[in-house]
């Protein structure tokens, strides 16, 4: 028995041996599995974001889209821009599913990346979905579906941008005053991102081709008349008590240092003050005022404005310039102060100094990315204006918010008039030089008095800014604020 038993007992000890060699290999699989997981959900959730936005990992932002299906950009209203679409075969396209709409805001991704696929790049080829969900889908050989992004586009608003500036060549930006929200971003001619790989050589082989540039932003253009906002805001600063008795006799043209400058059409406006000047948009009263300011504090004014300052704006914007200072002669002088001269702005700077005078005073910084989501629509992050800033008094904003009511009512900007809604507006019409067409300029606000749209419009050779840009801003005025 005793030896049955000791026979017996040696396999048992053997078998118990090995058993606890498998459960100790077992577990020690299961730390090994459990140090894996914590450290890839750390580096998910911690470094991978870091390791994600460094700008020198462009070949790990690469990779990341070789495990991640690049996120969608949408409107504000939720309308898919730009999205991945992915075939039978496991083969992704990027899909703008309208066209040639959004072409330089929302840009392309399949020839380098442009407009808000380059902005929102990483964010787009980031996950945000919880590591536990990540870790699941990448064991069934899944792609993890990118974050999205929210932009502050309006669908409605875009589209009748576009439609109303069919047949011009030029720009055009809609923003929110009292926010900053890029409501609406055109820039004609344009191009569709769906066929870009196929167009992009000839577009580039041709020098004069504009279509892929976002001249909304970057499109440097005189800004003629609408620029005697800032001659009229720095009078008023000058002559806070004063100002309302300017008076100037226009007999159609004025003399300064030797030449003959012509008022709008060659037309004589007669006796004009302020208010009148501006609902004419009579040259000679500008320079009459013009000459008489501080050009030191003219100079302070306009680059508090933004002039001679980079715009913090998420997409690429050129540098509105003012050059005005003391030793430009006389001419010069007058050329600038209505508009003319070297002067150069840009549609989206001339559409938040509008929106400036809307909203009190205070210039918000624009911006188009308002909201981070995973795929399962759960918001990462919110976005806001980056700054602001107080580019003029209260009252200074009050009195030509006033003023450019007139413009509408009484003067230049006619086109806008509507009984369902009062806008404040100002137009342009700027040489070019030589034998060219004017450029056609259009700025304003509606409702004047709760300002819900700003808008600035250029018409490259457009002609006159109160007869063609006009109808353009209705156009969008009336989609917004008409039900
Ligand atoms: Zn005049």
């Amino acid at each position: 028995m005793r030896r049955l038993k000791r026979k017996e007992d040696k396999p048992v000890k053997k078998k118990r041996s090995q058993n606890r060699q498998i459960l100790q290999i077992a577990y020690l699989f299961v730390l090994l599995f459990c140090v894996l997981i914590g450290y890839y959900s750390y580096f998910l959730i911690t470094e991978g974001e870091e390791v994600a936005s460094n700008p020198y990992n462009s070949a790990r932002i690469d990779r990341q889209a070789e495990r991640i299906r690049r996120g969608s950009i949408l409107s504000s209203e939720g309308d898919v821009l730009a999205m991945t679409q992915t075939d039978e075969t496991g083969e992704e396209s990027r899909y703008y599913p309208y066209g040639n709409l959004f072409a330089q805001t929302v840009g392309y991704s399949t020839r380098g990346t442009t407009g808000i696929e380059s902005v929102a790049n990483e964010l787009l080829l980031h996950c945000s979905l919880p590591a536990t969900e990540q870790i699941y889908n990448e064991l069934m050989g899944e792609k993890n579906e990118g974050d999205s992004v929210t932009t502050t586009l309006n669908l409605n608003l875009q589209q009748t941008l576009s439609d109303a500036m069919r047949g011009y060549t030029g720009a055009a930006v809609v923003l929110e005053p009292d926010t900053g929200r890029v409501l609406a971003m055109v820039s004609t001619p344009d191009f569709d991102p769906n066929t870009i790989n196929q167009t992009y050589e000839d577009i580039i082989a041709d020098d004069s081709n504009t279509n892929l540039l976002n001249k909304a932003a970057q499109g440097l253009y005189s800004p003629g008349s609408v620029f005697k906002l800032l001659t009229l805001l720095e009078y008023i600063r000058e002559n806070p008590d004063s100002w309302q008795s300017f008076s100037y006799h226009c007999s159609g043209s004025i003399e300064v240092g030797g030449t003959t400058i012509g008022c709008s059409g060659g037309s004589a406006h007669g006796d004009v003050d302020a208010q009148r000047a501006l609902e004419l948009s009579c040259n000679g009263a500008f320079i009459e005022m013009g000459l008489a300011l501080d050009r030191e504090s003219f100079r302070e004014t306009c680059e508090a404005a933004g002039f001679n300052q980079q715009i913090d704006f998420e997409l690429p914007v050129s540098k509105s310039s003012f050059t005005l200072d003391l030793s430009d002669s006389v001419f010069q002088t007058a050329q600038t102060v209505f508009g003319q001269g070297e002067t150069l702005v840009t549609p989206l700077h001339m559409a938040m100094i509008v929106s400036a005078i809307a909203n009190n005073g205070t210039m918000c910084t624009p911006y188009v990315l308002e909201r981070l989501t995973d795929s399962n629509g759960n918001t990462i992050a919110e976005y806001s204006s980056p700054s602001s800033a107080q580019i003029m008094t209260e009252r200074e904003a009050a009195i030509i918010s006033g003023m450019m009511e007139g413009v509408v009512t009484n003067g230049t900007a006619g086109s806008v008039q509507s009984d369902a809604y009062q806008a404040a507006a100002k137009t342009g019409s700027a040489q070019t030089g030589g034998d060219n067409e004017t450029n056609a300029w259009f700025v304003g606000f509606a409702p004047a008095e709760n300002p819900a749209v700003a808008i600035a419009i250029v018409l490259e050779e457009g002609g006159s800014g109160g007869t063609n840009a006009g109808p353009i801003a209705k156009a969008v005025f009336d989609a917004s604020l008409i039900p």
